[in-house]
């Protein structure tokens, strides 16, 4: 018999709203992992997560990442504020949770020729974009895609997001997808599926404040109930998938794509 095809799923989460916290609850409920990618501009402040919060939820198993300092479009800044942005959130989270943050995540999956070297110097591992409706573990750690957005996008926007990223080929194969399940639910089922049978990684992001304002709970605790508890699946954090698929050529000279991709 051939053996099994290794299957990860990951979760990302972006921004700095406390939601997040409610987030962690379900997938620590679901047994799954995943990595918050929090700007560092506001901690503490309104609605905001805290330090605190920070540290109970890298005790609880989950990655912190880091999002910039101020949530800025990194392809817009000039050099001195782009070398601030990337590497002083770094510092800082690194200062409130006593260990390294090598996970960055690119706002509005925004960066160019520009940015990856900057974040390659400030000493991350890699860097995740907006890219959807990926599979597969052949990709650059400095452009790590999703596979899916828990955000009810219209089938427009998943057509759009693949051509900004020049991502052709993917869009080709996904047309047959798409054209069945606009629902992003059926869609996350669907594609976590032919990852199951086909290998590779279910990567779902997503912002935790659009979950509460769209009110999204019962369909994320749906499709975290689908994926969970799956036996030969391993369930990780960005940095931890990053670790397993491209642990030995972490600081290799793959080049990633230009990403202008306006789906955050
Ligand atoms: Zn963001």
């Amino acid at each position: 018999m051939p053996a099994a095809p290794r299957v990860f799923v990951t979760t990302s989460w972006d921004d700095d709203d406390r939601t997040g916290l409610k987030v962690a609850e379900l997938l620590t409920r679901c047994g799954l992992g995943g990595t918050f990618y929090v700007p560092t501009a506001r901690l503490g402040a309104d609605s905001a997560f805290s330090s605190a919060d920070l540290r109970a939820l890298a005790a609880a198993g989950f990655e912190i990442g880091a999002h910039t300092v101020s949530h800025a479009i990194l392809p817009r800044l000039a050099p001195s504020q782009l070398t601030r942005e990337v590497k002083e959130c770094k510092t800082a989270l690194e200062q409130d949770l006593g260990a390294e943050v090598p996970m960055f995540c690119y706002p509005k999956g925004r960066f160019n020729a520009a940015v990856v070297p900057e974040v390659k110097h400030a000493g991350y591992r890699g860097a995740r974009t907006t890219q959807m409706l990926t599979f597969g573990e052949a990709f650059s750690p400095f452009a790590i895609p999703t596979t899916l957005q828990a955000y009810p996008h219209t089938r427009s926007n998943y057509v759009r997001n693949l051509v900004r990223v020049g991502a052709g080929g993917v869009l080709l194969q996904s047309i047959p997808t798409l054209i069945r399940f606009e629902n992003w639910l059926r869609l996350g089922k669907s594609t976590f599926d032919r990852v199951l049978r086909q290998g590779g990684v279910w990567h779902l992001y997503g912002h935790p404040w659009e979950i509460q304002q769209l009110d999204l709970w019962a369909q994320l605790k749906e499709i975290f109930d689908y994926v969970a508890h799956r036996p030969g699946v391993a369930y990780v954090t960005n940095g931890q998938l990053i670790e397993a698929t491209h642990g030995s050529t972490l600081h290799g000279a793959e080049k990633p794509r230009e990403n202008q991709s306006v789906i955050h």
